[in-house]
């Protein structure tokens, strides 16, 4: 047989063989998951394509501009690069496969015809694929630099790959750097026969020169040859990217797709399931006690976890010694969906897979065997949302592990039982407490202005321009009611005209919905929206100083025909600050530190206003600390944590103070009751330990820092005599 001949029916059987094996595996494989994907529950609020037009630029941006990557600065550019080349070394795949066909000297068509000033588009063509080839190294050695400083052998818990799948993440970057390498060999051979479409493929170019003076036939062969590993190692990358966690490439469009319209990321509201009683019989299901029971949104989000680890390193959780990671919770998860499947998608019967159908979603006591997602896991969290806020790819951790409580809540009355009293005075009295509404007023009456009460039917005066929202904790809890008097009074002194709704007010719901009671959650929304718009809040603003409040009343009661105008009241009174209405004038010679609410800060963005109110005291030292803003720490009490003993590991109070106190500060302001009394134990636990001198920190609302800046001097520096000033000890007696 004539060599040449040998050869040319090598490239194409051998090129061909490769081609089809891998890419039946391929198409195989995506039919499965497109059949696994649709066997989750529907989500028509997520219809990808009832809502294109609203996603589709944003996923563009998020998607091409790696805009939440590029939040982490090295691997975010690293990623970029790599990304890039990807789509730009697609091109060089369509040449590949022309050369399989029609031998070395195939060019893809038009670009050497197409040219502007002497330069052809082949030649662009040809200069970004190899600078795209050097990036993608560069990228590629990036990251390698990173697996190993992050050592999860070395490192342990601290690193952000501890329970990460390593080894596939070292095949992912090696596979990686053979197709590139592939690719200039086979670049090269092109060039020292002579077929280059472009010298300005510089690298291919430098390959080229390295296999000069090599005999023609025996350069064919190595072309050939490289051609079909090339193509070979192509194809096992694409089957397996589709088998392990890299699978991300490949469903990251259809995720983004799948994101609410109307927010950036999944913070600030939970996903509403409306339950109706009238409609349920035997078959309803409320949350997910089995995977299939989570909608295909949240299967797109296991499918595209990168295990990058970015959630886990942010977990307050996971960072004081919990087993919470939100990292491995979705990795289980989508284990466990993997092993599922195929009785999911009908591959196989039920008589074949007793262990895995007979799993439990979540334990009922920590420990168990036959659970997915460990007891402890679960109610660990404390939703602060630093996981999603750090998700590169906006998978929603919080909607999916309430929704794992709700089923848990609602539909076996599993949960932590020192929880269950709080659920108790919720229902029996409107507050977590138990207090009770008649002595929601209570507060008031040391306050030396009276307060209109909007009762429902009674309309507010016109002049009325806030609702101001208390809550139950500023209603009814001691500490809490002294920052409503601050609050109260600065905006009495402002001239700010407001009323409260007294006893009328209940519990917003939060501490129910957040523990996965969605039924007592909902059946309160419904109550206070109708309160609300009985007193006409819905024509006037309302003003809430509890950052839970003022979610739930901002982001979720739209969702139970509540829409109202909801500011905190840090906004209200950084206005008051700016419009000249709010001076501070005494100096509070102060180093300060803020410790920003989760519910405040990465539900709703609120960073400044809390910031400028405190700066406006004059004296005041303001100092951040490490983790602040957007990487802020929370103070343990959401995800209604508040109500549930902490004893494994570190408190997460605790570990914030700590941080708090490396910066020598006179003050920890925050803007949030539940921040408040958290970091405040912390403290008390640090005098009492011994290694915190008793007075030395005091844990302050904002509106009491700014209260203070607004006394007279001998009243604010607390001198003998003189009325004590806002948020001390004698006060709070
Ligand atoms: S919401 Fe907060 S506590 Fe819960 S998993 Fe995410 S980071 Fe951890
Ligand atoms: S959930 Fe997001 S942040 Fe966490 S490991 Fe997966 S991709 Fe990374």
């Amino acid at each position: 047989m004539d060599e040449q001949f040998a050869l040319t029916l090598f490239r194409v059987v051998a090129g061909t063989a490769t081609l089809a094996f891998f890419g039946g595996w391929a198409l195989r494989r995506i039919r499965y998951l497109i059949a696994l994907t649709r066997a989750a529950r529907p989500n028509p609020a997520r219809s990808l394509l009832a809502n294109l037009r609203r996603t589709l630029r944003r996923s563009l941006v998020n998607i091409l501009g790696n805009r939440r990557l590029l939040k982490w600065t090295l691997p975010g550019v690293a990623h970029f690069w790599v990304m890039w080349a990807f789509f730009v070394l697609q091109t060089t795949l369509l040449e590949a496969v022309g050369e399989l066909y029609v031998g070395p000297s195939f060019q893809l068509p038009l670009l050497g015809s197409i040219a502007v000033g002497g330069v052809t588009a082949y030649d662009v063509l040809g200069f970004l694929q190899d600078t795209f080839g050097l990036l993608s190294l560069t990228g590629i050695a990036i990251f390698a630099g990173i697996r190993f400083a992050q050592d999860p052998n070395r490192r342990g818990r601290d690193s952000r790959f501890a329970g990460s799948n390593l080894d596939q993440g070292w095949w992912v970057l090696g596979a990686e750097v053979l197709v590139v390498w592939t690719l200039w060999v086979a670049h090269g051979a092109r060039f020292a026969k002579g077929y280059a479409p472009t010298e300005a493929a510089f690298v291919s170019n430098l390959f080229g020169r390295a296999l000069e003076g090599i005999d023609p036939l025996t350069l064919e062969w190595i072309g050939a040859v490289n051609l079909v590993v090339h193509l070979a190692i192509v194809g096992a990358f694409l089957v397996f990217t589709l088998h392990s966690k890299h699978l991300h490439i490949l469903t990251i469009a259809f995720q983004e797709l799948s994101r609410d319209p109307d927010r950036e990321k999944a913070l600030g509201k939970l996903q509403t399931e409306h339950i109706d009683l009238e409609a349920m019989d035997e078959d309803t299901v409320l949350g997910a006690g089995q995977i299939e029971h989570l909608t295909f949104d949240r299967f797109l989000d296991l499918q595209t976890c990168t295990e990058c680890g970015r959630c886990q390193s942010q977990c307050p959780a996971w960072t004081t010694g919990k087993p919470l990671s939100p990292k491995m919770l979705i990795m289980d998860l989508r284990d466990h969906m993997f092993a599922k499947g195929p009785y999911l998608t009908g591959q196989r019967g039920p008589e074949d897979g007793v262990d895995i159908l007979g799993m439990m979603l979540v334990g009922d006591q920590p420990g168990q065997e036959d659970a997915v997602i460990d007891y402890d896991v679960l109610w660990s969290c404390t939703t602060c949302g630093a996981c999603v806020e750090e998700c590169p790819v906006d998978i929603q951790h919080v909607d999916t592990i309430v929704d794992l409580r709700r089923y848990k809540a609602m539909m076996e009355s599993s949960f932590p039982p020192e929880a269950g009293a709080m659920l108790r005075n919720l229902e029996n009295s409107g507050d977590p407490w138990g207090v009770g509404q008649a002595k929601r007023e209570e507060w008031t009456q040391p306050l030396d202005f009276d307060i209109p009460v909007a009762r429902p039917g009674e309309p507010l005066a016109d002049d009325v321009e806030y609702l101001f929202w208390v809550g139950c904790a500023g209603a009814v809890d001691d500490r809490s009611k002294k920052i409503t008097q601050s609050t109260a009074r600065l905006l009495h002194e402002a001239g700010v005209k407001f009323a409260i709704l007294g006893s009328g007010e209940t519990c917003t719901g939060d501490p129910a919905r957040r523990l996965g009671m969605e039924y007592l959650f909902q059946a309160m929304a419904k109550q206070n929206v109708e309160t609300l718009n009985a007193v006409g809040a819905d024509k006037r603003k309302i003003v809430a100083w509890c950052p839970h409040c003022f979610n739930t009343i901002r982001n979720e009661y739209p969702d139970f025909d509540g829409h109202y105008t909801v500011l905190h009241h840090s906004e209200v009174l950084a206005q008051l600050i700016a419009d000249g209405r709010l001076e501070a004038t005494t100096p509070v010679d102060a180093k300060v530190t803020y410790h920003d609410p989760c519910y405040l800060g990465r539900h709703n963005e609120v960073y400044s206003a809390p910031r400028q109110v405190v700066d406006a005291v004059p004296g005041i030292e303001p100092t951040e600390m490490h983790r602040c803003r957007s990487n802020g720490f929370c103070c343990g009490a959401g995800g209604a944590r508040m109500w549930m003993e902490e004893s494994i590991g570190k408190r997460v109070n605790v570990e914030r103070v700590d941080e708090a106190l490396s910066l020598d500060p006179d003050l920890i302001s925050t803007a949030c009751p539940f921040c408040t009394t958290m970091l405040s134990d912390a403290v008390a636990q640090k005098v009492q330990e011994g290694s915190l001198a008793e007075g030395k920190v005091e844990v302050l609302d904002i509106s009491e820092v700014l209260e203070r800046g607004r006394m007279l001097p001998l009243v604010a520096q607390g001198v003998a005599g003189a009325a004590p000033a806002p948020g001390t000890a004698e006060v709070d007696a």
